[in-house]
């Protein structure tokens, strides 16, 4: 194995290796030969290509890994979860590596780059710890009778992630999965290759046998050759909810485990008693941190009577921000577009843009919008109700809580969403009421730590449970009950 460089340790534009496949310890281009440039966002200019497989690389990978699961899914847990600790190890040994690969081929800031890639370390750990948390149950029923639960791997499966965190996602998925004794298959974001050959070859140097995790490149011909191979047993999905519902269907029909996370649009309610100097500065955080382009990221603030003194703060703090060091850039060219189309929108249909980052620039000629505050934004207009993703912040005045939790409550997604206030009475109203699966009190982006699992509700996930923590480790295994007995039995009924 030739190992790939990720040579960049500032922002200084650098050019990377191309991101072919890796199938079976091997890097091997598509068999079309297509490819795709990988552009940095920040500067604008191509870093590398992306092979872009088809029917036949997912074939190839799916016949590795089946192989590499006959022998895989014998090795006793704890030796799995041994190249777990050691990922780990390695992770903290090249975090600074790790983190300007994600911002270079992301976008994001060196500082939340490092955050995202320490936030995959703590999947990593919980994958390690599964060993200690992962005994079954069991009991004795009757007289000499026994039933024990066993978490069987699956056998080949596969994840699909996005954009937005390189080599976050990727780890929301593999620690359950390889630990519950399966053989992966990635398709990383075609804009985004590049964090996922960095973690092949950190798994192949922490003990990984070939074969046990691949990596197919490419864009939708892959993601549907994955939703259609007979002999991939579940898919984790992250990313839009279009997607996410298409594949859900796709690979429901194969009969396969399917878990599929898709879009948001996070509700932030602002009460009168809200502490302002906190409130501020997190809702600021909050809609800004990696520009915005977070499923977690602030995107309505519902502001209940006269918060006007928060809204201050807020714009202010806004003003302050400088694009390049403190907010990143915008994953590419028509997304920037997408994003002012909503401005746009909103201020025709009569909104008031009282921070403006169209048009602003950052440190280098890449793709960028400034924090933008929308103010008297109606919840009839795009900006209210749809997913920007962007660093937009869209206030919708409302008279009362109930109307808050109605405006919340009536959009159709529900990944996150949360309460300002110094109330516990009205922090509990609200977190008893609002439909998201992830709610701050206080908290801008409600992501669970570990071992508490992420997932949102509505459409913002198709599938059951959450995709990080026991529910991952749930969704990856089947769990087979045994019945025992070992006590002489003379009489006979409908159960001997
Ligand atoms: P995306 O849906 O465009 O792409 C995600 C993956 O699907 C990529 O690997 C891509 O190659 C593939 N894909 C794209 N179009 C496809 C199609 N038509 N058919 C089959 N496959 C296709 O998402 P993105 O733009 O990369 O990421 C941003 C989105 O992801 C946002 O909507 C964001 O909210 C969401 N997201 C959600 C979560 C969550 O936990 N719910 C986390 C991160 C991102």
């Amino acid at each position: 194995m030739s190992i790939p460089s990720f040579p960049a340790r500032s922002y200084a534009f650098t050019p990377y290796v191309p991101a072919r496949n890796w199938i079976g310890g091997e890097w091997v281009d598509a068999a079309s030969g297509a490819t795709l440039p990988v552009e940095n966002p920040r500067h604008g200019k191509v870093m590398s290509h992306v092979a872009m497989s088809g029917a036949a690389d997912v074939d190839a990978a799916v016949k590795v890994a089946q192989a590499a699961f006959k022998t895989w899914k014998q090795v006793p847990i704890k030796e799995r979860a041994d190249v777990f600790y050691r990922l780990k190890q390695l992770m903290e040994r090249d975090l600074d590596e790790l983190a300007w690969l994600a911002s270079h081929e992301n976008g994001k800031t060196f500082a939340e780059a490092k955050a995202s890639v320490q936030k995959g370390i703590e999947c990593v750990e919980f994958g390690a710890s599964l060993p200690n948390i992962a005994a079954g149950e069991q009991l004795d029923v009757s007289r000499g009778v026994n039933c024990r639960i066993e978490h069987e791997p699956l056998g080949v499966v596969a994840g699909v992630t996005p954009f937005n965190f390189p080599i976050m996602v990727p780890l929301w998925m593999l620690p359950q999965a390889l630990v519950g004794g399966n053989t992966f298959v990635l398709k990383p974001s075609e804009q985004v290759p590049l964090g996922a050959l960095k973690l092949a070859v950190l798994l192949k140097e922490a003990g990984l046998p070939d074969g046990v995790f691949n990596i197919v490149n490419g864009g939708v011909d892959a993601v549907n050759a994955i939703g259609d191979h007979p002999d991939i047993k579940a898919i984790a999905f992250v990313g839009s909810t279009k997607v996410a519902k298409l594949l859900y269907a796709r690979g429901s029909q194969t009969g396969k485990a399917m878990l599929c996370l898709g879009g948001a649009k996070n509700h932030l309610i602002v009460v009168p008693d809200a502490d302002v100097a906190l409130t501020a500065a997190n809702v600021v955080a909050s809609y800004t941190g990696c520009a915005g382009q977070r499923c977690m990221a602030a995107s309505v603030l519902l502001a209940v009577g006269d918060v006007h003194h928060v809204i201050d703060a807020i714009v202010e703090q806004s003003k302050a921000l400088q694009l390049g060091s403190e907010i990143g850039s915008i994953i590419n060219a028509p997304s920037v577009e997408r994003i002012n189309g909503y401005i746009n929108d909103a201020e025709r249909r009569g909104a008031r843009v009282v921070v403006d980052g169209r048009g602003r620039t950052g440190d280098e000629a890449g793709y960028w919008v400034g924090p933008t505050v929308i103010d008297d934004v109606s919840t009839d207009m795009p900006a209210a109700t749809q997913e920007i993703f962007g660093p937009v912040l869209s206030i919708v005045h409302v008279p009362n809580l109930d109307a808050a939790i109605a405006i919340e409550n009536a959009n159709a997604y529900g990944n996150a969403a949360c309460i300002y206030t110094t109330s516990g009475a009205v922090a509990r109203y609200v977190t008893e009421r609002v439909e998201a699966g992830m709610v701050g009190v206080n908290v801008g982006v409600p992501v669970p730590r570990e071992p508490f699992g992420f997932g949102g509700w509505n459409d913002s996930k198709f599938g059951a449970g959450n995709i990080t923590g026991m529910d991952g480790y749930r969704f990856w295994t089947r769990p087979r009950k045994v019945t025992t007995k070992w006590q002489i039995q003379t009489d006979t009924n409908w159960m001997s």
